[in-house]
């Protein structure tokens, strides 16, 4: 069942029957957020699960992002069986990353691995298509209170200028940056970039993923990615400045340094965790499982997310079918925290200008 409360008159709403459908029924899991890890937690668990997945978006709701898939999503998408369709894909389908400096005389660097050149448009279109029908979603509701009652959890959903209450066993929070349900829970986020990303006509002959690394302009690096119609440029910056300044200055650089011609017809601002140091992660405790970017799980050398989100999901939902008879989260996830304390390393590394040429040569 598939319920839009914006943009129906209320009237209508409660008319159609869909609150009592909804808020009546004690589900198993709640997952709070369609994003790839609250859809794959979804999917795995509605084999054996009554499921309600609640998405405070419209169905279709565009998020910023590079698109770029690593080959630990692919591979953990493999793992439960999927394989990520050609129809998600931009051309060319597969990347190479180029790791430029231009603080020093553009030194550049080709790493070996390749990564997956998705549509996030696409992509997110797929996760959702995932969950099956037998899921309860409601769109355009956002959780906005949780309240434990020994190990059940009340909720409270709101949309339609509307609260509902609904009970349930385990409660999934895949809401992304800046998760709600998480600061309530903990009163404690992980540190932000603020990412501009920037939609601009394609530049002829891009064929690969640039990083590009320049003291004067980010202290993160330059995301370059072309899509089969356009080209994809962003940063995120620890001290933002205007979205406007930074797309200008990015473009205007890129221009001057590498010859790109660049005009921005999109340009979006977004949060972007930045992973410092373990303390940043919260998994959630007792029937409350915090995963994807709401947990933390972004590389912070890369900003990539999509296939810790999956991960992250996977390992979530495998503590749910065993009813906790698995170990918590926070130590199923320890190699993912390993994995991001390692990159925090490297992009520290990377980040300071004196070290970088050294650390690039080792490539
Ligand atoms: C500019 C930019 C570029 C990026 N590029 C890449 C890239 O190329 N490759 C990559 O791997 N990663 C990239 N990332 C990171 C990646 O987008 C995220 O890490 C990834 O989407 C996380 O997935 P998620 O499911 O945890 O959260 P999200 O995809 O953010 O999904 C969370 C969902 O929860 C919903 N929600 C939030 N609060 C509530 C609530 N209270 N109730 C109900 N619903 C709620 C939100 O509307 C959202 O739909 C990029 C990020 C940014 C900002």
């Amino acid at each position: 069942m598939n319920v839009h409360a914006k943009n129906v008159p209320e009237k209508h709403f409660i008319s159609m029957g869909l609150t009592p459908d909804v808020t009546r029924k004690r589900y198993d899991v709640v997952v709070s957020g369609a994003g790839p890890a609250g859809c794959i937690a979804a999917h795995l668990l509605s084999r054996t699960h009554s499921v309600l997945l609640v998405e405070e978006k419209q169905a279709g709701a565009a998020k910023p992002c590079g698109g770029l898939l690593a080959q630990e999503g692919i591979l953990a998408l493999a793992d439960i069986g999927l394989e990520v369709p050609a129809s998600t894909t931009e051309l060319p389908a597969r990347l190479s990353c180029r790791i430029v400096d231009e603080d020093h005389e553009s030194l550049e660097v080709c790493l070996p691995q390749t990564v997956l050149n998705t549509d996030r448009s696409a992509l997110n279109a797929w996760f959702r298509e995932l969950v099956s029908e037998q899921i309860t979603r409601l769109y355009s509701f956002a959780v906005i209170d949780v309240q434990r009652r020994g190990t059940a959890l009340d909720l409270v959903l709101c949309g339609a200028s509307q609260r509902y209450p609904v009970n349930c066993d385990y409660l999934v929070v895949a809401e992304g940056a800046g998760s709600r349900t998480r600061r309530k829970l903990v009163k404690s986020l992980p540190p932000f970039r603020t990412a501009t990303q920037v939609v601009s006509p394609p530049v002829r002959g891009l064929e690969s993923f640039y990083m590009i690394y320049s003291e004067m302009i980010t202290d993160f690096y330059i995301w370059v990615i072309p899509k089969s119609a356009h080209t994809v440029v962003g940063t995120g910056l620890r001290r933002p400045q205007g979205t406007r300044q930074t797309s200008v200055r990015i473009c205007h650089f890129l221009r001057e340094r590498r010859g790109w011609e660049l005009s921005p017809s999109e340009v979006s601002r977004s949060l972007l965790t930045d992973f410092r140091s373990e303390t940043d992660l919260w998994f959630g405790d007792g029937h409350i499982l915090c995963i994807g970017e709401a947990a933390g799980l972004v590389s912070p050398s890369s900003g990539e997310g999509i296939s810790y989100a999956v991960r992250s999901a996977s390992m979530a939902a495998k503590i749910v079918l065993s009813d906790g008879a698995a170990c918590d989260l926070r130590d199923e996830s320890h190699g993912l925290i390993e994995e991001l304390k390692d990159k925090r390393r490297r992009a520290d590394l990377i980040a300071q200008p004196g070290q970088r040429e050294s650390y690039l040569q080792l490539h």
